[in-house]
């Protein structure tokens, strides 16, 4: 074929050429993915969204999940369900994770001095667990913002109860004997979720979206779920609540927590006042 002496083209017609060129755009393509994002990094491009956490008993705003974006200046909004794994890949997940819960400290204490008393709920990956965020340095960042532990809530998935027991054990333990509450985000959508709330006390479990989604058609799972978590002593917030029939199939069923679209889009912190205020006075107004 004689295409090996023609270096410019050989990408396109080299017959020996190991990858398959889409493979290789895809590799290509993750690959200034990955430098990209460790520039947005370094340059703190990375922005913090909040979405209500709401008490489905008396309607109120009870808290905030800390939702992480990135604008990325040519390739538009990638989902964090891109760059997270792709920053554990590369060995940034820490220095996100820090930044994350430093940001999500100071937005709660921001709110408190404005008599907004809510907490924040951080999302922490398994590879963050224990190095990236020993308990020490949690409760550092805490007192450094002058927060009580109840300020923070962390959500980890199933995917950290697959680490070494003893250890994730000995990390949850010892920040919920500190005052920070642990809640089982996407629950059901692991392994043996039964088994690890268990072998891992926490204090609440977030049920996954998919199981609200599919709450028209059944909901019997979401009522099991709602029943066996009581019966353990957990509290209970469905996410992904988008239709008020779902919300007042929860309510029936003894859900004590809520977060969805139709209460609120996860929105900028400087939006998050005038979204907490909405949602605590149309409680106000649907009470009288
Ligand atoms: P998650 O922690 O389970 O977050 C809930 C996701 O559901 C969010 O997606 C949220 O925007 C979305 N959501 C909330 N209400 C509704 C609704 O009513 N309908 C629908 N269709 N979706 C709803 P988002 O923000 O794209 O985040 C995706 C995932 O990325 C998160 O899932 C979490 O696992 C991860 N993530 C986000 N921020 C961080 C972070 O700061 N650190 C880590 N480690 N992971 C993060
Ligand atoms: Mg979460
Ligand atoms: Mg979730
Ligand atoms: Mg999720």
């Amino acid at each position: 074929l004689g295409s090996a002496h023609d270096s410019r083209h050989g990408v396109q017609t080299n017959p020996y050429l190991f990858f398959h060129p889409e493979l290789l755009k895809q590799a290509e393509y993750r690959r200034r993915l990955e430098d990209d994002l460790r520039l947005a990094v370094e340059q703190r491009e990375l922005k913090l969204v909040f979405q209500p956490i709401v008490d489905l008993r008396t309607g109120l705003l009870a808290g905030a999940e800390a939702l992480l974006r990135w604008q990325h200046p040519e390739r538009g909004a990638i989902s964090p369900e891109v760059f997270i794994p792709l920053a554990e890949r590369i060995g940034l997940i820490g220095e996100i994770g820090r930044q994350v819960l430093n940001e999500a400290c100071r937005q709660a204490a921001h709110w408190r001095q404005d008599g907004l008393d809510i907490y924040v709920s951080v999302n922490v990956s398994a590879s963050q667990i224990p190095e990236e965020l020993p308990p020490e340095s949690i409760l550092e960042t805490l007192r450094r913002h002058g927060l009580p532990s109840q300020a923070i809530a962390l959500e980890i998935t199933e995917g950290v109860l697959m680490g070494n027991i003893s250890v994730v054990q000995n990390w949850i333990a010892q920040l919920r004997a500190a005052g920070l509450r642990i809640y089982l985000d996407d629950f059901g959508t692991g392994y043996s979720s039964l088994s690890y709330l268990k072998r891992f006390p926490m204090d609440t479990v977030k049920v996954d979206k998919s199981f609200i989604m599919d709450m028209s058609d059944d909901h019997t799972l979401v009522d099991a779920i709602i029943t066996m978590t009581g019966s353990l002593g957990l509290t209970v917030v469905a996410e992904g609540i988008e239709e008020i029939e779902q919300l007042d199939l929860l309510r029936a069923m003894g859900c004590g927590y809520g977060q969805g679209y139709l209460f609120s889009r996860p929105v900028a912190a400087a939006d998050f006042m005038a979204t907490a205020r909405r949602i605590n006075t149309d409680m106000a107004r649907s009470a009288a």
